[in-house]
């Protein structure tokens, strides 16, 4: 077997350990019949089972409790609640007095349980699914003696390299970081959230390894290299000595370009360039805030969402959004509403749709659902008292969704009015330009919003048709497509035409050519990973925007986004010299960069 499985570099880190495989699907079942004298014994087994997996919920549950709080461990009690259920116990018992062996008779009853829940009417019942469907799997794997692959459950101190075909942002967030230190997917790309929360959690993950899970067993050990984006699967003692020294000399580099931290970024040629940091946690509000950002660029919202089975109330969100104003001290944060739906689906909560990133998410699911859009609204006001906030929304492509927050705002300030409560009345709002919609209609919000900030994630994703998160397609995600280019080209001059406020918050500003190319097309403002902040600047620091912007206008008319960055890089090396992460980046996508 070839030991090297080669991904796409997620998330940068070198770690090393065993290989703990999540296979959490439901197992095939055979079909067994049993004859009139084993009927007790497969009922006493069932019941053993379900005894079992209450008490393995139980004990996840506890877990979750002690390392992601008392929210989160109440998504489990659903679940328990469905083991505890008399009807379900006596369905399946009435199957295996009807000679079913008891896991076929338990399939059967679970089958038809899912399918009436997925197929109802009332959303809160389809969101069901999901719960049935994990109790499907640990009383099943109960019955057939499979090992227990928990998603939550490895031991502390275990360091694993945690090896699943997919994993959930909700998932991601859950994660005990002394128990898991590393990711390796066969699904994903660098765009989708589980990358961008690994980064985020400074977790080395590599994604779109395709068929990892396929080829270990979970007896492994494995070197995960989260910067070049392979794992080693049984490394020798002299390979993990190798990857040691890699580990060592990346901490260097890293320490090296600490120093541009704190530069200003002005380009040679004297083009002031606004760097913020994008922060996807409230608990990354400090390190985000010491890495030399001016501010936040995006706060993702929905992140305090994802995963729970309650959601956060006004004082809970009150306080991880003052948290994060509160580290950056009167620099701007900028603070986008939630943005669930595609791939950050909350645990509970959202109903199944045949095209999620084409469905009910974002602005969208805000708008429908006002009560709970409300909460935040308040919360964002309250939290604004504490410094500079300005109010973001996601997946913009009308005006007229922009109008109806305007009115659900002045809603929420008028309850906060009537309570007494303290809160900043003229909170800025602005628009994410991430849909080609938005991008060829910016003109049509330039006079109703207060700024721009385009999503490239999305832009790139609407505009190619290429899911962000579908690794077969991740060389196909081409940034310098000329239509994405052409569309922030447009959204610029909108943006200087109507003196609005722009900024590139996409992973695109965090890769040092994609950053030459925009400043080239005339962006001012980036918002980077905070771990981007000291290397982007160190690229402004280094290069004139005269030079952009030519390169940049040279991109805008090549045919494909392969020749944009052959030209692209020629023209960046001519400023900035060689430099490491230049080399062996495949044409388009951002699959084979070396920084998050
Ligand atoms: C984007 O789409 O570029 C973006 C910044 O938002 P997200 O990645 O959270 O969808
Ligand atoms: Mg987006």
């Amino acid at each position: 077997m070839d030991r090297t499985f080669v991904g796409t570099p997620a998330s940068p880190g070198i770690v090393v350990g065993p290989v703990h495989l999540l296979r959490w699907e439901v197992p095939e079942v055979r079909h067994r019949i049993v004859g009139d004298e084993a009927i007790p014994e497969e009922i006493e087994r069932l019941h053993n089972a379900f005894a079992a997996a209450k008490d393995r919920l139980r004990h996840v549950r506890a877990r979750t409790a002690e390392h992601a709080g008392p929210e989160e461990a109440a998504i489990f009690d659903a679940q328990i609640a469905m083991l505890e259920d008399e009807t379900l116990l006596a369905e399946v018992e009435s199957n295996i007095r009807q000679n079913y062996g008891a896991e076929k008779a338990f399939d059967l009853v679970m089958l038809e349980h899912r399918q009436h829940f997925a197929r109802h009417a009332q959303a809160m019942l389809r969101e069901r699914v999901g719960d049935l469907t994990d109790v499907h799997i640990r009383v099943l794997s109960l019955l057939l003696g499979l090992p227990d692959h928990d998603p939550v459950d490895v031991p502390k101190g275990a360091h694993a390299i945690l090896v699943t075909h997919d994993l959930t942002p909700s998932l991601t967030v859950q994660l005990d970081r002394d128990a898991i230190v590393g990711i390796a997917t066969d699904a994903g790309t660098r765009t989708s959230h589980v990358a961008i929360l690994a980064r985020s959690l400074g977790l080395p993950a590599v994604l779109g390894l395709r068929d990892a899970t396929s080829r270990l067993t979970g007896t492994e050990r494995v070197v995960l290299d989260g910067s070049v984006g392979v794992l080693v699967v049984n490394p020798t003692e002299a390979e993990i000595e190798e990857y040691r020294r890699r580990a060592h000399s990346e901490a260097e580099e890293l320490a090296e370009l600490r120093q541009f931290a704190t530069a200003e970024p002005i380009t040679r040629d004297g083009v002031r360039i606004t760097i913020f940091a994008n922060v996807d946690l409230p608990e990354e509000a400090d390190s985000a805030a010491g890495s030399g950002a001016e501010g936040v660029g995006l706060m993702r919202t929905e992140f305090l969402v994802v995963g729970r089975a309650v959601n956060p109330d006004e004082d809970e969100q009150y306080r991880a959004y003052a948290r994060v104003v509160d580290a950056f001290g009167g620099r701007p944060v900028v603070i986008r509403t939630f943005d669930v739906g595609g791939d950050k689906l909350p645990a509970s909560g959202y109903p199944t749709e045949a095209n999620p990133f084409l469905g009910w998410r974002a602005i969208r699911m805000c708008l429908d659902e006002a009560e709970f859009f409300k909460v935040q609204l308040r919360a964002l006001l309250r939290a604004a008292l504490h410094g500079d906030v300005r109010i973001m929304l996601p997946l913009v492509v009308t005006l007229d969704e922009v109008r109806q927050v305007r009115t659900l705002l002045s809603e929420a300030r008028s309850e906060l009015a009537l309570r007494g409560a303290k809160f900043r009345p003229d909170v800025p709002l602005g628009v994410m330009v991430e849909t080609p919609a938005a991008a060829m209609a910016a003109d049509t919000f330039a006079a109703e919003v207060d700024f721009f900030s385009i999503g490239t994630n999305d832009l790139v994703q609407y505009t190619l048709a290429v899911d962000r998160g579908n690794a077969n397609l991740a060389s196909r995600f081409t940034p310098l497509h000329p239509a994405v280019l052409r569309l922030i080209q447009r959204t610029c001059e909108v943006a200087v035409a109507a003196d609005l406020e722009l900024c590139v918050c996409g992973e695109m500003a965090s890769e040092p050519l994609m950053a030459f190319a925009l400043i080239g097309l005339g962006l001012r403002q980036l918002s980077v990973a905070p771990r981007s902040v000291a290397l982007v600047k160190r690229v402004i620091t280094t290069v004139r925007a005269e030079a952009a912007a030519s390169a940049a206008t040279e991109a805008l008319a090549a045919p494909t986004a392969a020749v944009a960055e052959q030209g692209l890089r020629r023209r960046f090396i001519a400023e900035f010299g060689d430099a490491p992460f230049l080399r062996d980046r495949v044409a388009g996508g951002l699959a084979g960069s070396f920084v998050s």
